[in-house]
């Protein structure tokens, strides 16, 4: 029993039964709705550690309410993975700017969804609107503002997009040519010791509150961020 409470918002019978079978075995308190309404319900009873949310739902739609608990104060923190047998790009697109923390598609398999939802609750980041915050550092994407720990630190554009990048893309490790490409741009010719030298940077301006840390060298890899060291 690991005590989390976990609310499945699903109205399919068989992928609840499947769900809930097996978040149980690893000792979540699962809550079991059909719809948005009763999640509604659910969730002023109980606040969940984490929602599992369905994306093609009766009356509400999946969307619709994830909308509207990251507009709300007392929900807006609870991290949520969409369950989508959508794979179109732009709707996993539409389903993390509205915060989801995470998508899986179906079918999945209990074991690949058992490991999102332990890295998501371990990860302890949350994505409201443009504003990404993973332990201490607050990031807004929008206003290109980074605060640690409440106090505003100055990055330059470099520096920025790729802590932009890192706290997008948690607990993964990405080579020097990846990030090259993700965060310099496929057309860029830059040298792969670059990376090293604005990650030194950016180790600096974070080392104040220990954060330097969450940059992690990969030994002959890459990097990794993470907020469990
Ligand atoms: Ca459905």
């Amino acid at each position: 029993m690991n005590g989390k409470r976990i609310l499945l918002v699903e109205d399919e019978s068989p992928i609840r039964e499947m769900v809930t079978f097996a978040l149980s075995q690893d000792g979540y308190l699962v809550d079991e709705v059909v719809d948005g309404q009763s999640a509604e319900a659910k969730i002023a009873e109980h606040q969940p550690d984490l929602i599992l949310l369905d994306w093609m739902l009766p009356n509400v739609s999946g969307l619709e309410l994830l909308r509207g608990w990251k507009r709300n104060e007392s929900t807006q923190e609870i991290p949520v993975i969409i369950l989508t047998a959508k794979v179109e790009e732009r709707d996993k697109v539409a389903g993390l700017n509205s915060g989801a923390d995470d998508y899986i598609t179906k079918p999945f398999s209990v074991k690949e969804l058992s490991a999102r939802i332990r890295a998501v609750l371990r990860r302890g980041a949350s994505i409201i609107g443009d504003q990404i915050r993973i332990g201490p550092i607050q990031l807004d994407s929008k206003a290109h503002r980074v605060h640690l720990g409440g106090q505003s630190i100055n990055l330059g554009p470099t520096e920025f997009r790729l802590l932009e990048f890192f706290m997008s893309h948690p607990d993964r490790v990405y080579s020097r040519s990846q990030l090259l490409d993700y965060v310099w741009g496929r057309n860029m010719y830059v040298e792969e010791r670059t990376v090293d030298v604005h990650i030194l940077r950016l180790r600096k301006l974070l080392k104040p509150l220990g954060c330097d840390r969450m940059i992690q060298t990969v030994r002959s890899y890459g990097y990794r961020f993470s907020a469990t060291q």
